[in-house]
């Protein structure tokens, strides 16, 4: 059977913050795109003027190409339905909104704001839901024409049918049925002349081709409405996914500004554009948030192109997922050791030089097979690795003497191992363990105090990748000065 090509997109509003969410819709959006061989579109929703951050649409570009989540058609890379910003396309706007009234499905209102508020106040008073009271839907449509006409000010709204119900078809959730007399005559066109979401989105869908619109569930309350609008029209509808909602990390409750704040103070984010800094790769991030909201069954670790293969909506869920970070270590920490030893090289780079290091690309491909089990973030290659790149360390005096020693018999041990490995010609692991696990034998000391004493001298620390394959790393003179200098550090104290 042949899949037709779906045509997807996302469509975020450059209002803050690239999200969490707009990167799991948009990922969603570009493998059912690949999957079918479809287009995956960026669209812009810029028409709250209001609400608009600037640099807030190039967050957005940038955060999808850092996910990997290329756009065929967008603002920065056009395509053959742009433009595909909305202020660019008010004429468009205006344009369907003329054709929604003279069909008779929508009209001009030219009610007074504060009389609105007045109206909206007494409704809220009687515990009744707030909506427009239809004073200008009745109005003699000429009549409307002529006041449009002169150039008084107006908006435009949607005549909702007002008997009957609405049956509005989601994907994931069925059949939404509700009484059309509960609707409202939302507004379509504001007074600037610019729509709202609700024209904009459905014209640009139609517009664009889009064959999916997958969105948050936020939209299931005007979900009625929008498929009204588009049988206004008289277009097809699209095939409509709404999305599980995130909830916080106890999973009771919405993602609220306090959870963001105390997700940033461990370490963690919601945002797509904090990710890179704090040591997340986009494997990491986008295998996380594929899996909340979709169920996959079995090994649950996917590359991107892996999830294409697997990616069917079928498997989509409805039901809400908790924001789960320690989920996202495990992710995280899971495609870094699937890297490739040059790849993990390229990306920890930029981490060691972020932090001052001057960076020696041959060590640094050494280094590698030593600390990738070890890393969850990127970022975590700064305790485990810096030292390889410092000149010399400088460790804590008490850190220096061994679990049931002293300084005087810390310094002791220190100086018959730079004895041994003085002795031998380079700091290899079969060169310098055996002697030094004799020195061990005879002195009656623990391998840990004897070994624990050598790793905090040569790698500053005291927990760091296996010893010895460090040691030869850091070559046979660095060590022995490090050692010289842990040995001046033991007398003195
Ligand atoms: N601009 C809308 C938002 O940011 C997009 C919703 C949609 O995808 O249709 O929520």
């Amino acid at each position: 059977m042949s899949i037709k090509p779906a045509r997807t997109r996302v469509a975020p509003s450059p209002t803050g913050h690239m999200h969490l969410g707009t990167a799991r819709t948009a990922l969603y959006c570009y493998l059912l795109a690949k999957k079918t061989g479809g287009q995956f579109l960026l669209r812009i929703e810029d028409t709250d003027l209001s609400r608009t951050v600037p640099g807030a649409e190039q967050e957005i570009m940038d955060g999808l190409r850092w996910l990997g989540l290329q756009y065929d058609e967008g603002p920065d890379v056009g395509g053959a339905y742009g433009p595909y910003r909305q202020t660019d396309r008010r004429e468009i706007y205006q344009a369907h909104a003329k054709i929604l009234v003279n069909s008779g499905h929508a009209y001009p209102c030219f009610c007074a704001p504060d009389r609105l508020e007045k109206v909206r106040q007494e409704q809220m008073k009687r515990k009744e839901n707030p909506r427009y009271d239809g004073t200008c839907r009745n109005l003699d449509p000429e009549e409307a024409a002529r006041r449009v006409a002169s150039g008084e000010n107006h908006i435009v709204r949607f005549k909702m049918p007002q008997e009957g119900s609405t049956t509005a078809h989601d994907h994931l959730r069925g059949d939404i049925v509700t009484e059309n007399k509960q609707l409202n005559d939302y507004v379509l066109l504001k007074t600037d002349g610019l729509p709202t979401y609700h024209l904009a989105a459905m014209v640009d869908d139609h517009e664009m081709g889009i064959t999916h619109v997958i969105r948050g569930s936020e939209w299931l309350g005007t979900f009625p409405l929008h498929v009204n609008v588009v049988r206004a029209f008289g277009w097809d509808e699209p095939i409509w996914i709404h999305l599980s909602v995130f909830l916080k990390p106890s999973g009771k409750g919405k993602m609220s500004k306090r959870d963001t704040a105390t997700a940033m103070k461990d370490g963690y984010s919601i945002f797509v554009k904090d990710m890179g800094e704090l040591g997340f790769t986009p494997e990491g991030v986008l295998n996380w948030c594929a899996l909340m909201g979709w169920g996959v069954a079995e090994d649950d670790v996917m590359t991107l192109d892996q999830m294409v293969e697997r990616f069917s909506i079928d498997s989509l869920t409805p039901s809400p997922a908790a924001v789960n970070f320690q989920k996202l270590d495990h992710f995280n920490a899971t495609h870094i050791r699937l890297f490739t030893t040059a790849d993990l090289a390229a990306r920890l780079k930029p981490y060691f030089t972020r932090e001052g290091f001057n960076v020696d690309d041959d060590v640094l491909l050494k280094i590698i097979p030593l600390i990738r089990e070890r890393l969850v973030t990127l970022d975590d290659c700064i305790s485990f690795g810096g030292f390889f790149f410092k000149d010399e360390v400088t460790p804590a005096a008490e850190d220096l003497v061994a679990k049931g020693l002293d300084a005087k018999q810390s310094a002791e041990v220190a100086r018959r191992a730079y004895q041994i490995l003085a002795a031998q010609p380079d700091v290899s692991h079969e060169k310098c363990e055996p002697p030094l696990r004799a020195y061990v034998e005879e002195s009656g000391l623990s391998a840990n105090q004897v070994f624990g004493i050598l790793r905090v001298a040569v790698t500053g620390q005291k927990v760091s990748p296996p010893l010895f394959e460090s040691m030869e790393i850091i070559g046979r003179e660095k060590c022995l000065q490090r050692m010289q200098n842990a040995i001046g550090v033991l007398e003195r104290m």
